[in-house]
């Protein structure tokens, strides 16, 4: 399939352009996939290749690649007022107004928001928001940042140090202060004879040991994504949130909800924290916050925080922190209207319409291919954990990539998925419709017999 003419799309990409979380080796061979641009739940390559996208892009794209108007939305916006700061007690209107829209949306009754450009970014504002608490409440000890293995909290030196990935080890992280609890994926991580409630009753006592071996006083704040998303699709074990919330409040430790996947419909509400019924101190949002048209982050705290936040901010008379781009008047004004397509425009329901089809089709593959492990997911993202025995939960070998190979078959069928681990995941775009989803499964039928057949 790979071009290998130096004047390629493929080798002009290789030339002077870094890939992120790219296996180099497959890209070696198999090139990589230029983009002309998209249409519905649809991109396109330079060689006039479609694929169907059942990742959204990064989680993102949920309106899909060319939804008239946010792109209406984005033009006018930038014919408006192309860009602007919110540094120096300035802001844009679009700005001001999207903070009310969040608040509104947010599970909070009252509360604040702050700008960012991602994700990573904003995790990294939120925990130097809970490290400015410690310094000002007379608790400068209070600085360690817990979070589960697995997690996935973004890149920035931070934001990677919550993320509990091996993988960072080559940065010589996590930092210092950074916590890891177990995993709370009960397949995986389950016991020989545990239910599912004693696994979760085993993580909030790993909770419990840990900050009281740690000090309570030493703890800044416990970070969890409802869902875990790049961690493979790990939705929590049955009454973990019940479960650990609790010994946060009884310690004073906020919980922050890291929302960049799960906001704005993904797992069936509006927030995965009313999935899974559990009120955090703050939430983390951005990916779907601008359906993937604009990068933007924002830290969205709950009153508590708020008025601790302001009263710290006060007494040094500013909160010395800020992007260049935050709170951008084009990017504010393309939030408000993913946010109206979204939860107005029937975003919302067209995804819950469609996880019936998409949970019975997962399951389905699942029937058809004995190397299908475990189905999991809520909502619109899901995963299919490749196994080399069901009943024993043996993983393939690493050396045979089998989720690379998949995701790669898929490729060649014209689907995009993504291997985690040695899992596929499938977060399609809420626009999708049942046609697209019938095409999915099929393309990925067809790759997951090839490859099993191939290693078996
Ligand atoms: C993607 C992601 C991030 C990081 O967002 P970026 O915009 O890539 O920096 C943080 N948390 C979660 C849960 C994510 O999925």
């Amino acid at each position: 399939m790979k071009d290998h003419s130096p004047n390629s799309w493929e080798a002009r990409a290789d030339r002077h352009s870094f890939y992120g979380f790219t296996d180099l080796p497959t890209i070696a061979d198999r090139g990589a996939v230029v983009l002309t641009g998209g249409t519905g739940p649809y991109i396109h390559d330079v060689h006039g290749r479609q694929y169907l996208d059942a990742n959204s892009g990064l989680w993102n794209m949920v309106a899909g690649f060319d939804h008239p108007g946010l792109t209406e939305a984005a033009q006018n916006a930038y014919a408006k007022f192309p860009g602007y700061h919110a540094f120096f007690g300035r802001m844009a209107e679009e700005t001001v107004a999207l903070s009310e829209k969040l608040i509104e949306v947010s599970p909070f009754a009252d509360g604040k928001v702050f700008y960012t450009n991602s994700g990573s970014e904003a995790n990294d504002t939120m925990v130097k928001m809970l490290w400015l608490l410690g310094g000002a409440e007379g608790k400068p000890e209070r600085r360690k940042i817990i979070t589960r293995k697995n997690a996935y909290h973004g890149v920035t030196a931070v934001s990677a140090s919550m993320t509990g990935k091996p993988y960072n080890s080559v940065f010589g992280l996590p930092l210092p202060e950074f916590l890891h609890l177990t995993c709370p994926h009960y397949w995986r991580e389950g016991q020989e004879g545990e239910t599912e409630a004693e696994f979760t009753q085993r993580l909030a006592k790993e909770l419990e040991d840990l900050i009281a071996r740690e000090g309570a006083d030493t703890i800044a704040g416990f970070f969890a994504e409802p869902v875990m998303g790049a961690g493979g699709v790990i939705p929590p074990s049955e009454g973990y949130f019940q479960a650990i919330q609790p010994i946060l409040k009884a310690h004073g430790i906020p919980l922050i909800s890291d929302e960049v996947i799960c906001g704005f419909g993904r797992t069936g509400e509006v927030w995965g924290c009313e999935t899974y019924d559990f009120m955090p101190d703050a939430i983390i949002s951005s990916k779907c916050l601008t359906a993937g048209f604009f990068p933007m982050g924002a830290v969205i705290l709950g009153p508590e925080l708020t008025a601790r936040l302001q009263a710290a901010s006060e007494a040094i008379e500013e909160f010395p922190h800020g992007f260049t781009a935050s709170g951008h008047p084009v990017g504010s004004a393309i939030a408000l209207k993913a946010i109206d397509v979204i939860l107005n425009e029937g975003l919302l329901e067209q995804s819950r319409a469609l996880t019936p089809s998409f949970e019975a089709g997962m399951a389905e593959i699942m029937a058809r291919h004995d190397n299908i492990g475990e189905v999991r997911g809520k909502g619109l993202m899901g995963a299919l954990e490749a196994v080399r025995d069901r009943a024993t939960k043996t993983p393939f070998e690493g050396h045979l990539s089998v989720s690379e190979r998949i995701a790669n078959a898929c490729t060649d069928q014209g689907l995009i998925c993504r291997p985690l681990g040695q899992a596929i995941v499938l977060c399609p775009p809420f626009i999708m419709t049942d046609a697209h989803m019938a095409e999915m499964f099929e393309k990925l039928d067809a790759a997951l017999t090839g490859v099993f057949l191939d290693v078996a």
